[in-house]
């Protein structure tokens, strides 16, 4: 046991790939899973004499992202980032170094803690590199394939300061982060395929202290769980260390999702090691005040905002509705509240069974939804057959009402049920006694039987309702 307590230190630089029509720096198509090499040109193959020319579309994008969490944003400029790797054409990044677009901004989350954002600076993506072999990494591959389609494809690196301090509060900053890019508009921010990823700098000090303890930066967490269990994983390894009374040494180190583990990559690199130099071949980013205020003022409502209305408008608290914004459901669960849903139901089918196809949320209809949470709030549907009929509004779409006809989720009005009942109580005499009795537990019981008697058509609420006014 620790003699101790540690704090846990986190800070987490975003890398988010923002969907323009082309580059940032050539004209060539940015899309994601085209056939490799065929959205090249001799600008993002870095080949001599090329010249590059900055996308209009990216700038205001970076600024969008900017002013949606609250930076300043500013005249910048681009800098050489020089480092080799196979899948970087030019063997230099264009990024930008002590002059970033956007500076000092913060970001709410849910809980109403906010985490600093040091800065969010404009920069081209690299190829991917493919190790062709059983292992699928560096190590024992037979050779390795190079697509440059990613090469040159514009991304926005977001730095948060050190300011998150667990693993828990790390991943609600990533899944806001998250949520305000596909609010602005600027990527789909997918974990799984790339165009989100998160590096985390993680430390540990001692509770109460104001002096940070060394840091590794951890790579390749590909989901918000895996960025949750590394987090997890690397406080629990340093920590260990210092225990111990050995030290942490700087270094990067890479996730492995098999094994649950970070390993040493390579020692930490210091911003000398890349021998940063302003780009010469691109003029200074000056955007105009005008620009600047437009894209501010062309902002959407952020989902701290929309939190705030919707949870207002369910009359609950702003952390009950996190789901449901995050997701983009705010708008369906408020039609349907307009239209008289009862609003926890909403929230509840909005925030489990939709999310859970949320690929097809789109094509949901706020009327249709409407109906069905009106349908299981009138008796007519049981929470079992409305989260079937809601279902199958996404997969196909389709009329609610129609949709329980064919399934024969007819309404099992209370006279019907009632004899039901009846019936179960007299089968079973000594069960009903004690019940009767106050033995509340039996009550599952009677609902069980009446649901196998009704083949799963009855509500369970009325079916316990009648069990109290018949038995007390
Ligand atoms: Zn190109
Ligand atoms: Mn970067």
């Amino acid at each position: 046991m620790s003699v101790v307590e540690w704090e846990t230190v986190v800070g987490l630089e975003v890398h988010c790939e923002l969907e323009t029509a082309t580059k940032l720096f050539c004209g060539c198509r940015n899309a994601f899973g085209d056939e490799p090499n065929t959205n090249i040109c001799p600008v993002c193959l870095g080949l001599p004499g090329s010249l590059p020319v900055l996308n209009r579309q990216a700038v205001e994008f970076a600024m969008r992202i900017g002013a949606a969490l609250h930076c300043d944003v500013r005249p910048s400029i681009f800098h050489r980032k020089n480092y080799f790797y196979p899948d970087m054409p030019k063997d230099y990044q264009i990024s930008q170094y002590d002059e970033p677009i956007n500076v000092e901004g913060w970001l709410e989350l849910p809980d109403g803690s906010r985490v600093g954002i040091e800065r969010a600076h404009m920069e081209e993506d690299t190829g991917k590199t493919t190790h062709v072999g059983t292992s699928g990494r560096i190590h024992g591959a037979d050779y390795a394939l190079v697509d440059y389609n990613r090469a040159g494809v514009p991304l926005v690196e977001i730095v948060s300061k050190p300011d998150i301090r667990s693993a828990e509060q790390a991943r609600a900053y990533v899944s806001e982060l998250r949520a305000i890019l596909l609010a602005v508009g600027v990527s789909d921010a997918r974990m799984e395929e790339g165009s989100l990823r998160v590096d985390a700098n993680v430390s540990v000090r001692h509770a109460g202290s104001d002096q940070y303890g060394t840091r590794c930066e951890v790579k390749n967490m590909n989901s918000l769980r895996s960025l949750g269990r590394a987090v997890d994983y690397e406080v629990a390894r340093q920590v260990a260390l210092l225990e111990a009374g050995e030290r942490v040494v700087q270094e990067t180190r890479h996730w492995d999702e098999d094994d649950g583990r970070t390993h040493s990559l390579r020692s930490k690199e210091e911003a000398f090691d890349y021998r940063y130099f302003p780009e010469p071949d691109l003029v200074p980013v000056a955007p105009s005040p005008d620009w600047v205020a437009s894209v501010r003022a062309a902002l959407p409502a952020l989902p701290a905002e929309r939190r705030v209305a919707l949870a207002s408008r369910a009359g609950v608290a702003p952390a009950d509705v996190a789901t449901v914004v995050s997701l983009g459901l705010d708008e369906l669960v408020t039609s349907a509240i307009d239209a008289g849903a009862d609003p926890r139901l909403a929230l509840a089918r909005a925030g489990n069974e939709v999310a859970a196809d949320i690929e097809r949320a789109p094509s949901l209809e706020a009327a249709a939804f409407a109906r069905v949470l009106a349908m299981e709030g009138e008796g007519r549907l049981t929470a079992t057959q409305s989260k079937q009929v809601l279902g199958e509004l996404l997969a196909s779409g389709g009329d609610p009402e129609e949709i329980a006809r064919a399934h024969g989720f007819e309404a099992m009005g209370d006279d019907a049920l009632v004899s039901v009942v009846d019936e179960v109580i007299v089968a079973h005499p000594a069960e009903a006694d004690r019940l009767r009795g106050g033995e509340s537990k039996l009550t599952g019981f009677f609902v069980g039987k009446v649901m196998a008697a009704t083949a799963g058509k009855a509500d369970g609420k009325a079916v316990t309702r009648l069990l109290r006014e018949r038995l007390g």
